[in-house]
């Protein structure tokens, strides 16, 4: 069995079967998650026989990555490979004052959101914990990274369980101990997984919105047929009104909704208007996207006036709306361009394909 990437009950109930004392677990997790150990011959305070034992039952096997290119404008993309050959990617931003790590939770993605490249794959491979976690232990600048988010390739509700094992190690302080306000799932609304992840996680969530209106959203987020927004606002409004996680009084987690601003289809005031009425009475606040854009589509991407326009409606109303600033065009690093392809592809795929500046690179001593 693989160690990397198991949560501490998890260790508990292995040690337990040895008959070993629980603190055994503790000491387990922090050789693989403070000390990065690769083998449990490391762990050398375990008794010498466990070790023996264990290091033929156990491994600790956690993805290497594959490639990384960097963008003009410092974002990196980083490619990992499945067991399959899938490829999944993170991508690292920096910013004046932080570091964020965007990490995938599947290769592939079975949602089918129409403006989104990955949903063109389909869904490949759900990624086990240790390739999520493995995203970021073995990311050179794992040291720097200040925030993670679950907005890669992939639905995080589509793999609730192996999401939350991975959430789990990232927050506990047996494991990487990354605070969980430094941590954003990004979801579509799946229930009732997404009750799930507001009562066993600290972590900030996203709710993809994009249209307030069931026929306006439909269209876009094939997701809405099985589960509505209706049904998702519901609940948190639910969970407003009872002060549950995520909301004032439980801690200073952070709701937000996203909407991905396309011309003339999801930009409109009146659509502005729709999403206000929608969030009312749910303390969150709005994240404006602007659509990334790849060849193959008819969509186009809203005007700067017009996603301005569209943050007016909602700050009158008191709403804390914020446009989100697009990285990483160049290398197909962007919000819902991870794609899975290799540098050449997705460089024919990314709008500005020869970006001067781009870097591209294997990894020395990595496995093609
Ligand atoms: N499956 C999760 C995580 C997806 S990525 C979710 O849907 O929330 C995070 C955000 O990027 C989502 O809001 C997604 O809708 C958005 N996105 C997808 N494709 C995009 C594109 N081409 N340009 C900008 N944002 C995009």
């Amino acid at each position: 069995m693989n160690l990397f990437g198991l949560p501490l009950s998890d260790l508990v109930d292995l040690v337990r079967s040895h008959r070993l004392p629980d603190y055994r677990a503790r000491q387990v997790a922090q050789w693989l998650y403070r000390h990065h150990a690769d083998t449990v011959a490391d762990m050398t305070n375990l008794p010498t026989e466990l070790r023996e034992t264990w290091a033929d039952e156990h491994t600790v096997d956690s993805p290497q990555p594959q490639s990384v290119e960097e963008s003009s404008d410092g974002t990196r993309r980083y490619t990992w490979v499945a067991p399959g050959e899938d490829i999944y990617e993170s991508a690292v931003i920096p910013e004046e004052d932080r570091l964020t790590l965007c990490v995938s939770s599947q290769a592939g993605c079975r949602i089918g959101c129409k403006f989104c490249l990955t949903a063109r794959k389909g869904l490949r491979w759900n990624l086990s914990s240790a390739e999520i976690l493995g995203q970021y232990r073995n990311l050179p600048e794992r040291e720097e990274v200040t925030h993670i988010v679950y907005m890669g390739m992939g639905e995080p509700l589509d793999n609730t369980d192996e999401v939350l094992k991975s959430l789990s190690v990232l927050n506990g302080e047996w494991g990487y101990a990354v605070s969980p306000r430094r941590i954003t799932v990004s979801t579509v609304g799946i229930l009732p997984d997404l009750e799930h992840l507001l009562d066993r996680s600290d972590v900030n969530v996203a709710v993809s919105l994009h249209a307030a209106r069931r026929e306006e959203r439909l269209p876009l987020v094939p997701a809405e047929n099985r589960h509505p927004i209706a049904t998702t606002l519901e609940l948190l409004r639910h969970r407003a009104n009872l002060r549950l996680p995520p909301f004032p009084g439980t801690g200073r987690r952070r709701l937000s909704f996203e909407v991905v601003m396309l011309d003339g289809v999801t930009d409109r005031p009146d659509q502005a208007e729709a999403l206000r009425d929608l969030i009312r009475g749910i303390p969150s606040r709005v994240n404006l996207i602007p659509w990334n854009s790849f060849p193959g589509t008819t969509f186009r991407p809203s005007s700067r006036q017009a996603i301005e326009r569209y943050q007016a409606v909602l700050k009158r109303a008191g709403v804390t709306a914020t446009i989100r600033e697009s990285r990483g065009q160049d290398i197909g690093a962007a919000c819902g361009l991870l794609a899975g392809r290799h540098h050449a592809e997705s460089r024919a795929a990314a709008p500005d394909a020869g970006t001067p500046g781009v870097a591209a690179g294997r990894l020395s001593g990595q496995a093609e």
